[in-house]
């Protein structure tokens, strides 16, 4: 990687590196999956590879249903229709589009309430703040992996009737008091997006220990269920694919060493970063397994000597391409920026948080060159004098 050499803002021998997050299991194995779903020519509608993929994912997170579907969104909208809710669900808006969106597809109103400063997850304070009469649910986000005040909201939601509906997309393998996230609330959501740790290209599914939302949710997933006929408001298909499950038994196979190398990888980008002032990481709960997908920390001005859009215009003019997120807040967002929303822990989140290149593509060196960039970035905040520091030093 490095010549020892100073190089410019954009050396042509340096590879551009983008937050991706992506981990890609093994090619070979991918292809031989492939094969055979050729060879039986049982493409999807319920084939072996999809039921088994259900079977290992209720295994693997100690539930009994795990029901596959086509993304994450599809999971959520499919599962918001089932359990027969109407009026608000109380969100955050500190979170992916696809919470809200999905919610509103099946017909709820988003209500947006403010996240805990220090978990970035929604609580039973600003849960409460949001409620009303017409509450029917409650859709908490884990976010980065870390599970929100589960027990809290569960109570919140008992006292007011509301469902609790945790939209899992992060949380994949993590836990919360020691028990894996999948089993708690009416049902969890989960993404197998390319970005997700476990990545079936697309993909997504809904996990319950209740036996009538599972056959609610099958019923609906698909217009010709051979499985089960119950009454449900609306089917639709989203159903998983033969060519989706091959890839996600294989990564799920593959999920301990994915989950081992970002741990490496965290545990890197924290080790050179810690003492620079001015960066927050989000601690993972003491305890608590975690899938380490994802490296955000905040970026606090007064202390860094730079504004977080500043460190990205910065590492982007060394190839580094760091993001935003999530940028904007949903209640900033159409259409739900027609309403007024007060959120000034999210106002102050989408402002700060900058997440960093994580994931198989990334390797050792270029954690080195983020770090190294970042640290050169804060040495001289006017950033006159670019391309003088070379990688690693
Ligand atoms: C990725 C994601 C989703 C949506 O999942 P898709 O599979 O991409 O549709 C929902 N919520 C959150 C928080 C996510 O990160």
């Amino acid at each position: 990687m490095s010549t020892g050499t100073p190089k410019g803002p954009s050396a042509p021998d340096e590879k551009q590196l983008y937050v991706g997050q992506l981990n890609t299991p093994s090619t070979d194995k991918v292809i031989d999956a492939m094969n055979g779903i050729f060879d039986r020519r049982f493409y999807t509608n319920h084939g072996p590879l999809v039921a088994e993929f259900e079977k290992r994912i209720a295994d693997f997170l100690d539930v009994k249903h795990a029901i596959c579907m086509t993304n994450g969104t599809v999971a959520l909208m499919v599962a918001a229709k089932s359990l027969g809710l109407r009026g608000e669900a109380v969100v955050p808006a500190y979170t992916f589009p696809a919470t809200a969106q999905a919610l509103s597809y099946a017909g709820l109103r988003p209500v947006f309430c403010d996240v805990d400063p220090d978990r970035h997850t929604i609580s039973v304070e600003t849960v409460r703040a949001a409620m009303t009469d017409e509450t029917t649910a409650i859709v908490p986000v884990h976010l980065w992996g870390r599970a929100c005040d589960i027990d809290g909201l569960q109570a919140l939601g008992d006292e007011a009737g509301a469902a609790l509906l945790p939209d899992a997309a992060h949380a994949f393998g993590c836990t919360y008091k020691g028990r894996k996230i999948g089993g708690f609330g009416r049902c969890e959501v989960f993404s197998f997006h390319a970005t997700k740790i476990l990545n079936c290209t697309e993909g997504g599914c809904v996990t319950t220990n209740d036996d009538q939302v599972a056959f609610a949710v099958r019923t609906a997933r698909n217009f010709h269920d051979q499985e089960t006929f119950v009454d449900v408001p609306l089917r639709v298909n989203a159903k998983m694919s033969e060519a989706q499950a091959a890839m996600g038994l294989i990564a799920l196979d593959e999920l301990h060493t994915h989950i081992a190398r970002n741990r490496e990888r965290y545990a890197r980008y924290r080790g050179q970063l810690s003492d620079v002032p001015g960066l927050r990481f989000i601690d993972h709960a003491a305890g608590e397994a975690s899938n380490y997908q994802y490296v955000v920390f905040q970026v606090e001005e007064a202390d860094f000597g730079l504004t977080r859009d500043q460190l990205i215009a910065r590492l982007k003019d060394r190839g580094i391409i760091a993001r935003r997120y999530f940028y904007p807040g949903l209640h900033q967002a159409f259409p739900y920026s027609e309403d007024h929303w007060t959120l000034p822990v999210t106002d102050r989140l989408c402002d700060s948080i900058v997440q960093v290149p994580s994931g198989d593509m990334v390797t050792d060196a270029d954690i080195d060159r983020v770090c190294a960039a970042i640290r050169s970035a804060r040495k001289d905040p006017g950033g006159s004098r670019p391309g003088m520091d070379s990688p690693g030093a």
